[in-house]
């Protein structure tokens, strides 16, 4: 690593944010397109290689930084981001690994344009991030290609990139600039709680490793020996499947390599996953518009009895995805089971990585979930990191969709209370929830899967709600056609949503953006007149959308979705033919979040 003095007017300037809020036609996007070689040693659990960096500065200023993302730096030491929000989330395990499980990157020597450049990382407790000053300024419209050796040691599975033995999750692992765009840089820690922000390209990756592994990866194998070794491996893999009994033993590995190459278009990160032990299926399917997409599943032995199905799950997901939103863009979708320590899956463009499940149908919803991040934080590329609602919380929404459709609550069911959506009862409760705007790596991990991901999906329904599907739906494919391959904002969102309704949707930003609640109730129920005319008042300050049933004889007669209101609103039926309403219910099926329902 090269030394040299910390140039605080430059990191002043590169972290300064706009004082006035950037508007849509401040918009930009860097290009950034890789080509990287890299050879797996499976004794030593390292990776070795080079990568050639093609940027290409679409801002309106020169840039005198770049900002790069050495994220296995993460796991060098027990004092980065990653190691502390470790511990403060209640994890001991890698603030008290050995010494040789640690990972990092090293050997580094950037070049911009084949000559030296200085560059360094922030400080002790963020390798992860450093900055190379050009040696002279990058104007606008113009490209530089940055290069650099690359070494890097593959820590044991603490997060997600990592290896088990000789199973290997190889992502968040290469040099990578940061985003630069009408806000300023975001550059950010590696973090296992907070998620990432990347630069959309392409990738040509080249990998060389022993024979015997099977490999899965973000975009399109081009080699036709390896294209020939899978084709070969899903035969293999349907008896043994059919069987159930092969060992789940790690096969030695062969002496002789293979080169394998794969090449990605318009997409912001490349993983890859290598285990010997990989039983292979590969199905495919066809989109309406007549596109074909081939769904990928890869799996070890023990994921057999969940896994055998998997490639249906892909398809299916693939279908409801394309058809509510928009058509998924790539050639293929691939799921991998393999080690995770960050949750329960991992999205990547193209690919997804699953820890373990319990049923079929638990891996089918995971599956979903991951596959839906194709659109949610693959083509639809916000800022995760500051805004995990906009890809979790939006996703969840559509996962929960999937699931009500194709595994139906029994009827005894439906008006049961979800424990997603009693974790947020029991936070607003007791005035300790907070807002969905709130940066994940700022929230405690209850928090997190609360604030990130169910209140948005709660949000998301009260939304649909009152829009109705059709129009919902609308919207949402506009949102998709707008800001495909792009990196929307929260305000981008907003803009898309208040130009497409009459109806006020400022209570959806109030339930994101704040504490905010709703509780309604009625306050009085008038019979006498032509109409049944009922008064309900808000307790609460979130003007959430109120449905409200009227019933006789416990059968609905009537029920209306109205736009919320604060204080008290009188809504009026037509009168029964035949006597008086008996009853009056405020969102039976409890599909908002009124705090009392
Ligand atoms: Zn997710």
């Amino acid at each position: 690593m090269k030394s040299i003095s910390f140039v605080l007017s430059i990191v002043f300037f590169v972290f300064r944010v706009n004082a006035q809020t950037p508007t849509t036609k401040d918009y930009f996007q860097q290009e950034v397109n890789y080509k990287i070689n890299v050879s797996l040693n499976d004794q030593n659990h390292t990776l070795k290689g080079d990568i050639n960096i093609h940027y290409k500065n679409n801002a309106p200023v020169a840039l005198d930084t770049i900002f790069m993302h050495l994220w296995p730096n993460a796991y060098s030491s027990k004092l980065t981001a990653f190691a502390q929000q470790q511990v403060q989330n209640g994890s001991s395990q890698f603030y008290f690994s050995k010494e040789e499980d640690l990972g990092n990157i090293s050997q580094l020597d950037f070049k911009v344009d084949g000559r030296k450049v200085k560059w360094q990382t922030l400080n002790k407790s963020t390798p992860d991030i450093a900055y190379i000053v050009l040696n002279q300024p990058l104007p606008p419209n113009q490209s530089i290609d940055i290069q650099t050796p690359f070494t890097v040691k593959i820590p044991a599975s603490f997060s997600r990139l990592g290896h088990v033995k000789t199973s290997y999750q190889i992502s968040q692992w290469y040099p990578k600039p940061a985003v630069f765009d009408q806000k300023g840089w975001h550059p950010m820690p590696y973090l296992d709680q907070g998620e990432f922000f990347s630069e959309f390209g392409n990738f040509d990756v080249t990998i060389t490793l022993p024979q015997n592994y099977l490999v899965a990866a973000t975009g399109e194998l081009q080699t036709a020996s390896e294209k020939e070794f899978l084709a070969q491996k899903v035969i293999e893999s349907q008896p043994i499947i059919n069987a159930d009994t092969l060992g789940n033993h790690f096969p030695p590995s062969a002496t002789e390599t293979k080169t394998i190459r794969f090449k990605a278009q318009k997409v912001h990160d490349f993983a890859w996953f290598a285990d010997k032990r990989f039983l292979v299926t590969k199905d495919t399917l066809q989109l309406p518009s007549g596109k074909i997409v081939d769904a990928w599943a890869f799996f070890p032995p023990q994921g057999i009895d969940n896994w055998k199905n998997a490639t249906d799950y892909i398809k299916r997901a693939l279908r409801s995805y394309s058809n509510w939103i928009g058509e998924y863009p790539y050639s293929h979708a691939t799921a991998v089971l393999s080690a995770l320590g960050a949750g329960g899956g991992m999205e990547y463009p193209m690919i997804t990585v699953i820890g373990k499940t319990f049923s079929p149908e638990g891996t089918d919803i995971v599956i979903t979930h991951e596959v839906g991040h194709n659109w949610f934080y693959g083509i639809l590329a916000s800022n995760e990191r500051d805004y995990a609602w906009m890809d979790e919380g939006i996703n969840t929404f559509y996962e929960n969709r999937y699931s009500t459709k194709f595994y139906p609550p029994e009827e005894s069911q439906k008006k049961k209370i979800s424990y997603e959506k009693l974790a947020y009862f029991l936070k607003a409760r007791t005035h300790s929830d907070i807002p969905s705007i709130t940066p994940p790596d700022r929230m405690s991990e209850m928090d997190y899967g609360i604030a990130a991901y169910a209140k948005p999906s709660f949000d998301l329904d009260m939304l649909e709600t009152l829009l109705g599907r059709p129009a919902f739906d609308q919207i949402m494919q506009k949102y998709y056609q707008a800001w495909k391959f792009k990196h929307p904002y929260p305000e981008d969102f907003r803009q898309i949503l208040q130009a497409n309704t009459d109806k006020n949707i400022s209570w959806f930003f109030d339930a994101l953006n704040t504490t905010k609640t709703m509780d309604y109730t009625i306050s009085s129920v008038h019979q006498d007149g032509q109409t049944a005319d009922v008064t309900i008042t808000n307790k609460g300050s979130l003007r959430g959308p109120l449905i409200l049933f009227a019933k006789k004889y416990g059968q609905v007669q009537d029920s209306l979705v109205a736009e919320g209101f604060e204080g008290s609103k009188t809504f009026s039926f037509p009168k029964l033919k035949d006597g008086l309403y008996d009853d009056f219910e405020i969102d039976p099926h409890l599909k908002t979040i009124d705090l009392y329902p």
